[in-house]
């Protein structure tokens, strides 16, 4: 399926044309305000790596956004199309995404270009601890200052790498785990780790639910249960998205568009199906249960309630937003939409839930594997027998008042939570707090005209606020 991105600016100029209507909300001088546009340092390498007898090269950056808060935090992404403009654009957009949901990480990203298809597992690990190794060298991976964690093309295995690496390496740094996150939960990773982005991509869009006055804003009413959702990219986010759509809410997923293709059904396709076909077949062409559409692009102006880009940045240009349909679109992906097709689409009514916000709860979990890392010991081993007893004297003084309780009520209480319990009710908590916040903005200032915008000036508020408090920039 031919791609054709019409994208009327560089990626990294469209996060620029959105900070610029942000910061103009705000009370921050000229001079900070463009300090926080740039990008602090980048770092590009060509390293080698011998391939069936063969010296191939490839080339790779690290780039930081904002050290106002260390580590700085931002994956890495695997793709053949990577460049330094996007590798900066998400490292800007990682920074105002961190400050927006209070996590205390600067920004920073980094890329390879290469095709993680064309290569089996074996030169996959060498190119991917070739480059880990070029980053520690220069310090651009370190538990306490630049902490990298999976993204497009990247996952648990590749940062399993790069941490066995950087033991190798740094034998002597008993923070040595905390040097990457989305770390498979055998090496140091954490529960809900590989599912949280898209887990926060649904605890967001439920929220937005929650709120009958945003709700209206996108002509829709009522839950989740039955809405029509649109999928693009069945990867790690859009997959984890689509399939806690279906299964926990209710919703009808009726297209799902990959690399090579769309499916559609109005019925709702099963997501695990799908997922299964896509991965033993490298593509969903001939999937058996759905109408296929060549033309993948196609599908994302199908009438539905809301359209879940979750591939790449872009997909949503100046020449097909005229034609989009679905009411709301929920940005899983960094940067789907360019900042020219984001006026059309809101003359046309459509409400977009934006990025920084929606894809923030990979880094939300990221966050908190950091701190587990750092701390030594997983979440709740200290308290949860605890909690447990306490709650157990709890009900056996209710219930030596003659009052009985519920069994199902009474076999939660002793169960007491476990580490992935708490990992998504923090995961939820912070993704609720922060479309609250966005949402307080949009409604109570007249000059804020989207949810990126409020989103956008509430993430660089706060960074501002930690630089000038720092007395760094008078
Ligand atoms: P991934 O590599 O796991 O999945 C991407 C999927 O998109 C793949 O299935 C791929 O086949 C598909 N795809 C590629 N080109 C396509 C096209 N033209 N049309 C339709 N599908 C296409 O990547 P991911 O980690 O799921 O990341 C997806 C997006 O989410 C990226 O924008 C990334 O920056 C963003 N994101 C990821 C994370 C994370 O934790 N992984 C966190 C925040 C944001």
């Amino acid at each position: 399926m031919a791609t054709t991105v019409h994208q009327e600016k560089s990626f990294r100029e469209n996060v620029n044309l959105v900070f610029d209507i942000a910061a103009a909300t705000l009370q921050i001088s000229d001079g900070l305000a463009y300090y926080l546009k740039g990008v602090y340092n980048v770092y590009q390498v060509r390293f080698p790596v011998k391939i069936e007898g063969k010296v191939e090269s490839f080339i790779g950056w690290r780039a930081v956004h904002s050290e106002h808060k260390l580590p700085t935090k931002g994956g890495i992404r695997y793709s053949p199309l990577v460049n330094q403009d996007e590798i900066e654009a998400l490292a800007a957009l990682m920074s105002y995404k961190c400050a927006l949901v209070d996590v205390p990480f600067g920004g920073s990203k980094g890329g390879v270009v290469v095709d993680p298809k064309k290569y089996d597992d074996a030169t996959m690990e060498r190119i991917t601890r070739r480059f880990a190794y070029e980053l520690i060298k220069k310090d651009y991976i370190n538990p306490a200052t630049s902490v990298p964690a999976p993204d497009m093309g990247t996952g648990p295995r590749e940062m399993a790498w790069i941490a066995d690496t950087y033991m190798e390496h740094r034998p002597d740094d008993i923070n040595a785990l905390g040097c990457v996150t989305g770390k498979p939960v055998s090496l140091g990773g954490i529960p809900g780790r590989t599912e949280a982005t898209g887990r926060g991509v649904v605890y967001g869009i439920r929220e937005f639910f929650r709120h009958p006055e945003d709700r209206k804003r996108a002509g829709l009413e009522g839950t989740l249960e039955g809405k029509t959702v649109i999928v693009q990219g069945l990867g790690n986010v859009g997959y984890h998205t689509a399939k806690i759509l279906e299964a926990e809410d209710g919703a009808k997923i009726i297209g799902i568009i990959e690399h090579d293709g769309a499916l559609m059904d109005h019925n709702g396709l099963s997501v695990e199906k799908v997922n299964t076909y896509n991965k033993e077949h490298g593509g969903v062409k001939g999937y058996p249960d759905a109408q296929y559409f060549e033309n993948g692009n196609a599908i994302l102006e199908e009438k539905c309630d809301f359209l879940i880009p979750a591939a790449m940045e872009g997909v949503i240009h100046m020449e097909n937003a005229p034609r989009i349909k679905a009411n709301l679109i929920a940005e899983a992906a960094n940067g789907p939409v360019t900042f020219g097709a984001d006026a059309i689409l809101r003359q046309k009514g459509v409400v977009m839930i934006p990025d920084i916000f929606l894809n923030a709860g990979g880094v939300v979990v990221s966050y908190f594997e950091w701190i587990k890392n750092l701390s030594h010991i997983r979440f709740g081993r200290l308290t949860r027998r605890h909690e447990v007893s306490q709650n157990d004297l709890l009900l056996k003084a209710i219930e030596s008042n003659g009052h009985k309780i519920p069994t199902g009520l009474a076999e939660k209480l002793l169960h007491g939570p476990n580490e992935l319990d708490l990992v998504r009710s923090a995961l939820d908590d912070t993704m609720r707090d922060a479309f609250q916040q966005i949402r307080d903005r949009y409604w109570s200032h007249d000059k804020i005209e989207s949810y990126r915008i409020a989103a956008m000036a509430i993430g660089i508020e706060k960074i501002a606020l930690s630089i000038q408090d720092r007395g760094l920039y008078p």
